[in-house]
């Protein structure tokens, strides 16, 4: 019992890092490892619809990871274990300031604060908005919506609003929407669509990171939007982030969008080249300041996309040096940099495929077939063959170890159906626009 719990901890931290946050907080973050009998690995979980859910779309994942550990294949089972768990759980981060008698517990990113955030042209307008709600919520834009493409710091300015509001004694809820569309669906199955929307109805500030993935969510966008009405009319300060401006969202009603930008849109554009140096040196260790300041120009010059990009290729190469115990030199840099940002520009393509035909990054590289995921999955093979000039069995081994000829099959399928079929070209520009919005500065394909 004891040997399954531990095993299980350690299969939860593995899989932590191989599936969304979001799935990882909805469906494994109240599992716990039962037992481990006659090679069968039994996990307890929350209630039916999470045993399903993850049988159906985790289970060969779950299974890998497992046998990895214990070093012998095992079945997996997911079983019920204790209903009152889920409820117990807080379903978002929240903080409590003060209202309840439990100490106030903060769950917003300590890292995400106002005070790290680097303020330069390109985000002065949002920064400052973001401030004024946090200072004064309810009173000035309502709502407050903040637009970029990914890596701009959307989700950093909602935490720092978060941790600003908090400590002024107010209460405030993060939620990614990928989490919220995970937490209805439960809440639906469960009947408990009320109880779900009750979470929502006392906080001060409603902080909603990607409203962009409940496009084409129909009844999610629904509950989103009555959750939104009841917050605004009681005055409750709302900030909403997203990939685009209301009025670029195509499928949403007029009213929606109108509702969308009835406040204060802003947007957060790619940093110039000064502002990304700002950046590196604020997330430099002070020790190493005056030793890193080079290697901080080639980056910033080269590291141009995104400013989650620039951190992590200041983390990559400050971890290389220390493992490998040489300095980081302008050749070293340039080698380094390459299957860096390549390796997280493929990761970003899977999720925006995965996100255009609305499944989960996962199902894109587990054993799903049917017509949907297939085709989501050849097209994440064009786009990685003809935007990165991936090789067949690097392709098939992004995509969960399928070998060369299922690669190739899947490319040529695409290839030939592109001529014929002007529905599946318009999807590919759709996803190539959005991996290299017009905004950005690299080019790795072309639209036309
Ligand atoms: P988004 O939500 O727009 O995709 P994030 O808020 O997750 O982007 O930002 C990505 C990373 O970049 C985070 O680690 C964040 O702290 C950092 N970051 C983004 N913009 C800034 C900035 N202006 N100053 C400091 N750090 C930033
Ligand atoms: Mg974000």
């Amino acid at each position: 019992m004891e040997l399954a719990k531990d095993i299980w901890q350690t299969a939860l931290g593995k899989l932590q890092i191989q599936v969304s946050k979001a799935n990882y907080t909805t469906w494994l973050s109240d599992s716990r490892g039962l037992s481990c009998q006659n090679n069968t690995f039994v996990v307890g979980v929350p209630n039916v619809f999470v045993a399903e859910w993850l049988s159906k779309r985790l289970y060969p994942l779950v299974r890998k990871t497992l046998a990895d550990i214990m070093g012998k294949d095992v079945d997996v089972r997911f079983e019920v274990h204790n209903r009152e768990q889920l409820s117990a759980s807080p379903l978002v981060a929240q903080t409590d300031g003060g209202t309840s008698s439990k100490a106030p517990q903060c769950r917003f990113n300590p890292r995400y604060t106002f005070d790290n955030f680097v303020v330069s042209d390109s985000n002065r307008l949002a920064y400052a908005a973001a401030v004024e709600v946090a200072e004064n919520p309810g009173s000035s834009y309502n709502p407050l919506f903040i637009h970029s493409s990914t890596g701009q710091g959307k989700t950093h300015l909602l935490h720092s609003i978060g941790h600003l509001t908090t400590n002024n004694g107010l209460q405030a809820t993060y939620i990614a929407a990928e989490q919220f569309a995970n937490e209805f669906v439960l809440a639906v199955r469960e009947n408990q669509v009320d109880k779900f929307r009750s979470k929502f109805r006392n906080i001060h500030l409603f902080l909603f990171d990607d409203v962009h993935f409940l496009i084409d969510k129909k009844q999610t966008l629904q509950c989103f939007f009555h959750t939104f009405n009841e917050l605004y009319s009681n005055n409750r300060q709302i900030v909403i982030t997203a990939d685009c401006a209301p009025r670029d969202m195509q499928p949403l009603s007029s009213k929606l969008k109108s509702r969308l930008e009835g406040g204060l849109v802003v947007d957060l554009q790619p940093p110039d080249f000064e502002t990304r140096l700002n950046i590196l040196r604020a997330k430099t260790e002070k020790t190493m300041a005056s030793e890193m300041e080079g290697v901080l120009h080639i980056i910033a010059e080269k590291v141009c996309e995104n400013v989650r990009q620039l951190e992590g290729a200041l983390v990559y190469l400050t971890a290389q040096s220390k493992l490998s115990g040489t300095k980081i030199t302008p050749e070293t840099i340039n080698k380094l940099l390459t299957s860096m940002t390549c390796k997280q520009d493929i990761k970003l393509l899977l999720r925006m495929v995965a996100d255009h035909f609305s499944i989960s990054p996962e199902e894109l590289i587990n054993k799903k077939r049917d017509r949907k995921t297939t085709l989501a999955r050849h097209v994440a093979i064009y786009l990685m063959r003809e935007g990165y000039n991936c090789s067949l069995s690097e392709i098939g081994k992004e995509l969960g170890g399928r070998n060369h000829s299922t690669v190739l099959h899947g490319y040529e399928k695409i290839a030939s159906e592109l001529s014929t079929n002007p529905n599946l070209s318009s999807q590919i520009a759709e996803i190539r626009a959005k991996l290299n919005p017009p905004k950005g500065r690299r080019g790795t394909y072309q639209t036309a």
